[in-house]
């Protein structure tokens, strides 16, 4: 298969990672890969001889944004022979002038990860939309012999693909008419194999949770409130910040549950009040009443009233100085939202759908639909093409229909619960939702180490609480601190900021509760609560068993217990990702960039950064692949000797494989505990005595940095779904409960449960279930869905092919 790949529309992070892992993977399972520059445009220009005088003039309209001017750079396999690819018909040296699809090797895509937008180009396409643009295409697609393509952009570019696609026979048949292809090349170019990859910011496409380069946008987001915070309580002020989304309103709704906003204008959604100008002044109002000293408001670049009238960020502040009186401020965030280096998720995910779009390509037969390869809840998931495409425009044509209720339906459901998460944690209610005998006292406590999110999920469940009239019991320090009567109730605003603090806001302790379960009991019922939120890594689940099976002994053990996941570690049995492990990926990311940028001054050197996890791999394997690391270590597949000679054999090769001059830092990757005797030291020291003249080895710890510093916005917005998922439980556990006496209260054992993620569902798990998927000697999950990652990490570096 001859495979080419390109960027179209807007550009967003993660692109480039597209590209890279199309390139690699294309090439392993033997084709021939090729990029196409600046999109669909490059397409239609194609190529005229670079030694030609161009007939389109084009090298001077547009920009040549590949590194190596060359960009040709084959990677030699094990043999020295060239491998695969590389023929050499761009021989080093010669420019990229006239030359829109061009043939790349393996190395050329070498470092890519770090990069925001896409470093191939892309541009809008006039000519793409016509016919005659489209027959072209065809033709100069034909001419250089490629038979599969990969999209990625936004809701635009995947159309336009789907539109190419559905044309493809039509093209043909034309070229031939034309005489511009012979009959044999009919032949061969009957079917076009095409898949689409999301790359938008705005995360507009239906049917996938994330687009590429959105949760990037959402970093950049976040940042910026984050900043405006301090100043904005300084002097009391309201902001307006308008945020990219014309049609979607995903990035202010996600901005305004992470960062933590009053008031947010989507266009799925417009304000219900008529005229909406009195809701909103009155909400914050009534915040400001409360004692809050800053304002933010959202507007999403396309928000507009229920009668389509654009609502604009101007008049919103307007609207707030005058009838508020307030000191209020317009950011406008602009171009800001798509730049900067990706973050983890928009390196590690993009890697895994292009490999799975190389795939797709692979096992097309023109039997089969066009794909889209998407996202569904943390898991890679195709869909046709033609599906998606359709349900994206019904959404645009439900709200020009003004039927917004339509709108909201046919996004994902995971838009229309942050939609309800938002209310439910950012406004203040008149009065208590639920009835006196319905409001419960329920105690909230952190366990373990800190994880980015835990303080942004207690907001959530703290101010989900006082919406329904429910009392929010901080327990400080867990156990020791219940014990010790630091018991205490939370407010509204008191918990305002708490999503952007990392740490733990309440304090955590690893005191399991049978030190003395007895006397946790009685602190249960001398402070009368009534359910229990535990947030926190393996110790909470632990806690969670003893209490349950506490609840033979002591009546008060009897109500809704709940265990929200949050570690680092990411080694609760079960599910698939815990609050925390994403800030972790993104501090190990930042860390490893800023490594081999020193590492460009001084070339050839091997970095072994050792990280957290315990006895679980996980934040070494996933940060393996959001870093492109050579080689990894995890507990669970350990070290020996025969590993390590290996190691060592593949860092000589690739390292004399480097062109002379140009070789790069490389990142090993050792988990703390990965083993007893091969410490990260001993492993730097056999490096740097094997590397001899080829390379130098130097050992990076992370330690504690691992826990991030501020909450990244995913495990933030996470939090604050895994939080009233939590009270909608208890809530609902409660209910069967209510008016039971205290000695004849039987809980069920389901009512002492774990939120977990698993194959693309939150599903409620009871922790006596939970026992027998845990190594609990080990701390860990039996069959962690990632452990097959190791290998892929191996694959992205060719380890099989060069050894
Ligand atoms: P995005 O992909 O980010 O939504 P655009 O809507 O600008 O960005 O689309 C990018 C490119 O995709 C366009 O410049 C054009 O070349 C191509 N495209 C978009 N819509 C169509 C269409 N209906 N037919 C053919 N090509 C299209």
């Amino acid at each position: 298969m001859k495979l080419a790949v390109l960027t179209s529309g807007g550009d967003s992070a993660g692109m480039n990672a597209v590209v890279r892992a199309v390139v690699r993977a294309g090439i392993l399972k033997g084709c021939e890969t090729w990029i196409v520059r600046e999109g669909y445009e490059g397409l239609v220009r194609g190529n005229v001889d670079a030694d030609a005088p161009s007939a389109h003039n084009l090298a001077t309209t547009l920009d040549v944004k590949v590194r190596d001017p060359s960009f040709i750079n084959n990677l030699r396999f094990g043999d020295g022979s060239l491998l695969r690819d590389g023929t050499g018909d761009h021989p080093a040296g010669r420019t990229l002038k006239g030359r829109y699809i061009v043939r790349v090797g393996w190395d050329d895509v070498r470092g890519w990860f770090a990069e925001g937008g896409t470093l191939i180009g892309t541009a809008r396409s006039q000519t793409f939309r016509t016919p005659e643009g489209r027959l072209t295409a065809a033709y100069n697609l034909i001419k250089e012999g490629i038979d599969a393509l990969v999209v990625c952009g936004g809701d635009g570019s995947l159309t336009g693909a789907d539109i190419f696609r559905a044309e493809w026979p039509t093209l043909v048949e034309t070229l031939r008419s034309q005489d511009r292809i012979t009959d044999e090349q009919v032949a061969r170019h009957g079917h076009l194999k095409i898949v689409g990859l999301v790359g938008s910011i705005d995360n507009d496409m239906s049917l996938t949770d994330l687009t590429i380069g959105a949760p990037t946008a959402l970093h950049r987001i976040c940042e910026a409130i984050d900043n405006i915070h301090s100043t904005a309580i300084s002097h009391s002020r309201a902001f307006v910040l308008e945020v990219m989304g014309r049609h979607c309103g995903w990035l202010s709704l996600m901005g305004g549950v992470s960062a933590g906003a009053d008031f947010i204008f989507i266009p799925e959604r417009p304000p219900k009040a008529n005229p909406w100008e009195d809701e909103m002044c009155e909400t914050i109002h009534r915040h400001r009443e409360n004692g809050k000293r800053k304002t933010i408001v959202i507007v999403a670049e396309g928000a507009h009233d229920a009668n389509l009238k654009p609502i604009r960020a101007d008049y919103v502040k307007d609207v707030l100085t005058e009838r508020l009186g307030l000191d209020t401020r317009v950011t406008t965030l602009g171009h800001i939202q798509r730049g900067g280096r990706p973050c983890a998720w928009d390196r590690i995910w993009p890697t895994l759908q292009g490999l799975d779009a190389v795939d797709a390509l692979l096992e097309a037969t023109p039997d089969t639909p066009s794909y889209m390869i998407g996202m569904r809840e943390n898991r890679v998931y195709r869909v046709p093409l033609v599906e998606a495409v359709k349900m994206t425009k019904a959404v645009a044509e439900a709200i020009e229909n003004q039927d917004f209720d339509k709108a909201m339906s046919l996004r994902d459901p995971e838009f229309r619960e942050s939609l309800e998460g938002f209310f439910a944690t950012s406004t203040l209610e008149k009065n208590p939702l639920l009835p006196p005998e319905k409001r419960i006292r329920v105690g909230i406590m952190h366990m373990g180490a800190p994880a980015g999110g835990m303080n942004a999920a207690t907001r959530a469940a703290v101010r989900y609480c006082i919406r329904q009239g429910h009392k929010p019991l901080a327990i400080s320090n867990g156990f020791r601190g219940l014990l010790d009567d630091s018991v205490h109730e939370l407010s509204w605003l008191g918990v305002d900021n708490w999503t952007v603090r990392g740490g733990s806001e309440l304090g955590t302790n690893r005191t399991l509760p049978d030190r003395d379960l007895g006397a946790v009991a009685s602190k249960f019922q001398e402070h009368h609560i009534q359910a229990l939120l535990m947030i926190g890594g393996f110790e909470t689940f632990s806690s969670l068993l003893i209490l349950e099976a506490g609840r033979k002994y002591y009546p008060a053990f009897h109500i809704p217990m709940v265990h929200i996941p949050a570690t680092i570690s990411n080694n609760v049995p079960m599910t698939e990702i815990s609050l925390g492990s994403d800030t972790s990926l993104n501090a190990l990311v930042d860390a490893c960039d800023s490594i081999k940028q020193s590492a460009s001054a001084s070339r050839n050197r091997v970095f072994v950064v050792e990280t957290q996890g315990g006895m679980c791999g996980y934040i070494a394997t996933m940060g393996a692949l959001a870093v492109g690391a050579n080689i990894v270590y995890t507990p669970e597949i350990g070290i020996n000797l025969d590993i390590l000679r290996e190691d060592v054999k593949l860092l000589k090769i690739r390292y004399g494989l480097d062109e002379k001059g140009k070789s790069e830092g490389r990142v090993v990757i050792r988990s703390e505990k990965a083993s007893d005797i091969y410490t990260t030291e001993v492993i730097t020291k056999i490096f740097k005595e094997e590397g001899g003249s080829l390379f130098d080895a130097r050992l990076v710890s992370l330690g504690h940095t691992l826990q991030g510093g501020v909450p990244s916005p995913l495990d933030r917005a996470y939090g604050v779904r895994f939080a009233l998922k939590s009270m909608a439980f208890i809530e609902k556990h409660h209910e069967q409960l209510r008016g039971k006496k205290f000695r004849e209260r039987q809980a069920s054992p389901e009512s002492a449960a774990v939120i977990t993620l698993q194959s693309s569902a939150i599903k409620w798990v009871p922790v006596i279930e939970m026992v027998e998927h845990g190594d609990i000697k080990n701390r860990r999950g039996k069959d962690p869905w990632w452990i097959g990652y190791k290998e892929l990490v191996e694959s992205l570096v060719a380890r099989p092919q060069l050894l």
